[in-house]
């Protein structure tokens, strides 16, 4: 038996972590794993900078998609945040027209980025593949016509969490976002629909 006075001790230093946990638990909107504020670096005429490591960028990229009321339309490089595509398969159930498109690597070898497409795929969120380019390098999200997401920030962990990157938010941008649409249907018309039967060995598997 433990002296009463050491058991005390150690409940005290339990529920005093279990405060801590529930704390960042809800500062990180719910999802462990990402700790990164949602705080811009700074906002000026409607548009917000954040940086990476931990600078919020995945936050502020899920925060848009959650406001999103129309259209999300996605163009990434390296996707495989689950809370970005967790957010993108919430929009697509809540009748948010989500359009993604992914670089080939989803089905060219990268097992990560290959499960996130199955993922989404089996959410119902339409994926295409643009293969047209050496690599199809863009990481931009469009919402609702009106805003722009774009930086160097890819829609992974590692970016969160470890890289030096940044993203901007530039809200209530109509025509600038047009402009963003024009592109992503420029490099929609020659991407085919993703296909998980055709993603070929997954290398990382071995
Ligand atoms: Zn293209």
């Amino acid at each position: 038996m433990m002296p009463k006075g050491a058991s005390s001790f150690f409940v005290l230093v339990l529920v005093v972590g279990a405060v801590f946990l529930i704390q960042r638990f809800q500062s990180s909107g719910g999802a462990f794993g990402g700790f990164g504020g949602a705080e811009a670096a700074v906002t000026t005429d409607g548009i917000s900078v954040y940086f990476s490591p931990r600078g919020g960028c995945e936050a502020a990229v899920v925060s848009q998609i959650n406001g999103a009321a129309q259209t999300v339309d996605v163009q990434a490089y390296s996707f495989t945040s689950n809370r970005i595509a967790h957010a993108l398969a919430a929009a697509h159930s809540r009748g948010v027209r989500v359009r993604i498109i992914l670089d080939k690597k989803a089905t060219d070898g990268d097992a990560a980025q290959a499960r996130q497409g199955e993922y989404l795929q089996e959410q119902g969120v339409p994926i295409y593949i643009d293969g047209d380019h050496p690599i199809a390098h863009d990481k931009i999200v469009i919402v609702d016509g009106s805003t722009v997401v774009t930086g160097s920030f890819n829609f992974t962990k590692q970016a969160e969490n470890e890289n030096a990157e940044n993203l901007l938010v530039i809200a209530g941008r109509p025509s600038l976002a047009a402009a963003y649409e024009k592109n992503f249907e420029l490099h929609l018309s020659h991407s085919p629909a993703f296909d998980s039967s055709q993603v070929v060995v997954r290398r990382r598997d071995y």
